[in-house]
């Protein structure tokens, strides 16, 4: 193991050495729930699935945390234009996005925690912190009261987001109640939000201590202390690895290590801080009102349900901290590319037939594994991958590929579907409804003990493609 990540917070490649190799702490910035998620944010999601899937791959223990957003401004502002209440517009909504983890194959995380099952632990956060002189109380004109963080307390602000003292300095005359906001607006922020009517039912009336008195402060969290709060109360005070998207790491994760290092009074928050560059369309950004925005359901309305698959190669075959340019074109090449690899895993399987594996391909694994350990970085390690099925090519069509040496490559290139996850090899045709009503027949007359016609059937199904065995489990299908 001697796996080296880009720390955002150093900016440097570091070696990476978790507190514990057999619980490697992992927390990423998971979906607010109010929409379909967007390819850009399915491509740092498949970046996370494929660092985890290495991590674990690499021998390591992963406990691996990713948090949904289940109150928010969008999400309040479109749970009434729907005409629903927060909690069933949302539980809506997760729905998709647990199906789109499964559109592009990516593995569950551990957790899943709700912002709204960590009210009561963002309370108390926020309680120290206003103990602490971290954070105050203000109250507003319409009534309401909202505390805010105290920017300037705390001295190591702007360090993961490069912001000078002189910005930081002019953040500490102002106030920012919105929870996304750009770096000349940086400002205190927003921790417990006062509750305007306009808001609805969607509140909490937490008693906290201000100033030794205390006071119901009608409302609800911000977005930046869920993730302090959430990544505490499942994997500790301190962390190993913090994922996001490029456009997280200001303000909210700046906001994040603020809040959680103020609070626990333990430095650093997070030990590596990786971000996965922002996914461009045609060279420039993906917008709405661009017209070039795409979903995962767009996706797959336009490219087919293969394209799901081929998107995952595109986005897990080139370096995360490269930008990524979508377009149909790099679609098409990565189905190009899966066909050729779903091929070769084919012609090995068969030519390998029962053999061990020889030692062919154990340097393209080590090229594949050098490239991993060296950031993930993906597209050397695919690189190598080529080379050996290339190379398992031309010895087969030379007649010197031994089914020993099949075996051999055929486990490398099983290691680089695995950790990237490509579902190599995996039969992706179904029976057509024709050819299954057969086999349903075919399982009723067996049933029924009619042997004559259940071998009847079984000859008609390898006329048409589908080769039948019978087995102690029921019948066995191959689509030939
Ligand atoms: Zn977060």
């Amino acid at each position: 193991m001697s796996l080296k990540v880009h720390d955002s917070l150093t900016r440097r490649l570091v070696p990476f050495e978790p507190a514990d190799p057999n619980r490697v702490t992992v927390y990423a910035c998971g979906p607010t729930v109010y929409n379909h998620a967007h390819i850009g944010n399915w491509s740092a999601n498949i970046t996370w699935d494929v660092l985890v899937r290495w991590l674990r791959a690499s021998g390591y223990g992963v406990h691996y945390v990713m948090n949904i957003t289940d109150v928010e401004d969008k999400i309040i502002r479109d749970s009434q234009a729907a005409g629903e209440d927060r909690a069933t517009f949302t539980q809506r909504w997760i729905g998709v996005f647990f199906e789109g983890l499964d559109t592009f194959g990516c593995l569950h995380a551990d957790d899943f925690p709700l912002a709204t099952q960590h009210v009561d632990g963002m309370v108390a956060m926020i309680q120290v912190l206003l103990d602490k002189r971290h954070a105050y109380l203000v109250d507003d004109e319409d009534g309401s009261a909202s505390i805010y963080y105290r920017v300037a307390s705390f001295e190591h602000y702007g360090e993961l987001a490069n912001l000078s003292q002189a910005d930081i300095r002019a953040g500490g005359s102002g106030r920012v109640k919105a929870d996304e906001y750009e770096k000349e607006n940086v400002g205190d922020f927003a921790l417990w939000k006062g509750w305007v009517p306009s808001e609805g039912d969607v509140f909490w009336e937490p008693t906290f201590t201000v100033d030794g008195t205390p006071r119901v402060v009608k409302g609800r969290p911000g977005w930046h202390i869920e993730c302090s709060v959430m990544s505490t109360a499942i994997l500790g005070d301190q962390i190993d690895i913090h994922l996001g998207g490029e456009d997280l790491r200001f303000p909210h994760h700046e906001n994040e290590i603020a809040q959680s290092e103020a609070a626990t009074g333990k430095r650093p928050f997070v030990r590596y801080w990786m971000h996965r560059q922002h996914l461009r369309v045609g060279g420039g950004k993906m917008a709405k009102s661009l017209g070039n925005f795409h979903t995962a359901e767009d996706l797959v309305a336009h490219g087919g349900a293969s394209a799901a698959r081929e998107f995952r190669y595109l986005v897990a075959s080139a370096h995360y901290r490269k930008p990524i340019d979508f377009s149909w074109d790099g679609v098409a090449a990565a189905a190009r590319t899966l066909r050729n690899l779903d091929d070769a895993w084919r012609r090995l399987v068969k030519h390998a037939g029962d053999a061990s594996p020889s030692d062919f391909g154990q340097d393209a694994e080590a090229a594949f594994r050098r490239a991993m350990d060296n950031d993930l970085e993906t597209s050397g390690a695919m690189a190598a991958i080529h080379g050996l099925v290339g190379e398992a090519n031309r010895r087969a069509e030379a007649g010197t590929l031994t089914p020993e040496d099949a075996a051999g490559a055929l486990r490398v290139v099983r290691l680089a579907s695995d950790v990237l996850g490509l579902g190599l090899g995996a039969d992706r045709r179904q029976l057509t409804p024709e050819q299954q009503a057969l086999v349903d027949q075919r399982q009723a007359a067996r049933d029924a003990q009619e042997w004559a016609e259940s071998d009847r059937l079984r000859d008609v199904l390898l006329e048409r493609g589908v080769q039948v065995k019978d087995t102690k489990d029921g019948q066995e299908i191959t689509l030939l």
